[in-house]
């Protein structure tokens, strides 16, 4: 691997995504070669921390990742705090002296990468000051950004013209985590190298498809974020609306980034709008109540007593265009279900005449917490008359398993390398929001009715299962 010289300059230094997760997936980058000599990274808060407490939150951070922390003192050398109020002009002055002495010391060419993992409502103000102040290297210059972008069309459109100003479309890594992770990364190998895959991958062979993303904690300590969003902007907007994309968009011409986005802008410019009856019978939401042991939403800390924020939505979803045009994507998320599992299941058509016990086949992609790919099959029941379901189950070898980068790992190494194939970009971003605008407005006009109170640790409120376009078809 050659090494990227660069300077990272990370917005929300002390923050809870940059202690678990980047400087982690730095550390690894570390090892692996990506970045070695030629790199300093500022982290900036508003905290007054000195380099060396700031040097010490990052090793702890490693020691908590990792038991092979090797290499930890020098990696951790490289990082610089630099106290910063996002709104205060004179701070940015300051922040783009540090960066300049780094790039001398380090030999860095001018290379920036800047990194916004704070409060979303900071990114428009962090991104007009990297304009207004000159903050920009002499090399390149990118931006790797967390969501939420925008909180609806018009915001994220103002957001991006506000981020435009410094940087071009191609500089800008609109971070969705789900397209770090193997499993979505493993769809289109899976659906474009095997001809038998390719051969059933449509209309004709696919009745349905079901995508589950169900977390089993409540908003925890981010009940005031969660306020502004809700289960819709906070995941289907973005993670269910990539999935979804990846399961539907047609082949692309050759695996470049360029035309992998070509071909999923095709599928999502196609998205089928519902109408007023469609969007109250196949969009259904949900809050969780509480019970002995754990707090309903309204009670949560920072959460509005009577709050209408979905924390459950179940829907329908097609695309227009594409080898799946017209097979409707059922698409489920919330927070305190059952289970802690994100998963997709492939449903194709029974068209067996001869046997009436036959089970569909179900192609199921499980994406956490493990990586697995399985297929149901019918076979004859050993030595007895009739069917028996059997399950293919592909599975990664244990010993690999402990090498499947974190997503941030993958994602972060990714911007290093320039390749912008699995970050968001602002077209797609753009199609999404505009289809998750309706169903808001419609939300927000109904109010409170149509949302479903459901007790702790289920599959969200029983109304979600009357959204099947089939009455034989049910959650999986
Ligand atoms: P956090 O609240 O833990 O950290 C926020 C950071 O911003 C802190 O370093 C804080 O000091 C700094 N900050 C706040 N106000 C400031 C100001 N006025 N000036 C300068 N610094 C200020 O938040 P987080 O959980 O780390 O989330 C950061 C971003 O990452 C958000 O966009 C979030 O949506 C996204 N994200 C977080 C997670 C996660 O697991 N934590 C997962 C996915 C996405």
């Amino acid at each position: 691997q050659t090494e990227i010289s660069t300077t990272f300059i990370i917005f929300g230094g002390s923050g809870d995504l940059a202690h678990r997760k980047l400087y982690p997936a730095l550390f690894n980058l570390y090892k692996r070669g990506f970045i070695k000599e030629h790199f300093a990274v500022i982290g900036t808060a508003r905290r007054p921390w000195s380099h060396e407490y700031f040097q010490n939150i990052v090793t702890e951070a490693i020691e908590e990742s990792t038991n092979d922390t090797t290499g930890v003192t020098e990696f951790a050398s490289h990082f610089y705090y630099q106290s910063h109020d996002v709104t205060d002009t004179e701070h940015y002055k300051a922040l783009n002296q540090l960066s300049d002495q780094l790039e001398e010391k380090y030999q860095t060419h001018g290379n920036r990468i800047f990194y916004m993992a704070m409060s979303p409502r900071f990114f428009g103000t962090i991104a007009t000051h990297i304009h207004d102040e000159h903050i920009l290297g002499r090399g390149f210059n990118r931006l790797i950004i967390e969501k939420p972008f925008g909180n609806n069309l018009e915001s994220a459109t103002v957001l991006n013209k506000q981020i435009n100003a410094s940087f071009d479309e191609e500089d800008v890594y609109r971070i969705d985590h789900y397209l770090g992770k193997e499993m979505i990364q493993d769809i289109l190998p899976l659906r474009f190298s095997n001809p038998i895959m390719k051969a059933i991958w449509n209309a004709d062979n696919i009745a349905s498809i079901q995508i589950t993303l169900a977390e089993q904690l409540g908003v925890e300590a981010r009940g005031g974020y969660y306020e502004t969003a809700g289960a819709l902007r906070d995941m289907v907007q973005n993670h269910i609306f990539q999935i979804a994309t990846v399961l539907a968009m047609p082949e692309p011409k050759n695996l470049t980034a360029h035309e992998i986005h070509e071909s999923k802008q095709a599928v999502l410019n196609s998205l089928v709008e519902p109408d007023a009856a469609e969007l109250a019978h196949d969009f259904v939401r949900g809050q969780y109540a509480g019970d002995e042991d754990t707090l309903a939403y309204v009670a949560e800390n920072q959460v509005s007593p009577d709050s209408s924020t979905e924390t459950f939505i179940a829907g329908k979803i097609k695309f227009g265009v594409g080898p799946l045009a017209g097979v409707p994507i059922y698409i489920r998320t919330g927070k305190r279900m059952a289970v802690k599992q994100s998963v997709v299941n492939i449903i194709f058509k029974n068209t067996t005449n001869l046997y009436d016990d036959a089970s569909q086949n179900v192609l199921t992609l499980e994406i956490d917490p493990t990586n697995t790919i399985s297929l149901v099959l019918n076979g004859k029941r050993v030595a007895h008359a009739g069917l028996k379901e059997q399950r293919l189950i592909y599975e990664y070898e244990e010993h690999i398993k402990d090498d499947v980068p974190d997503a941030y790992e993958r994602l972060i190494g990714d911007a290093l390398v320039a390749d912008c194939t699995n970050f968001t970009n602002w077209h797609e971003l753009k199609s999404s929001w505009q289809y998750i605008d309706r169903i808001e407005q419609f939300w927000a006009q109904a109010g409170k009715k149509g949302l479903h109170q459901y007790p702790p640790f289920c599959m969200g409120p029983k109304e979600a299962n009357q959204i099947f376009e089939s009455a034989t078809d049910k959650w999986i």
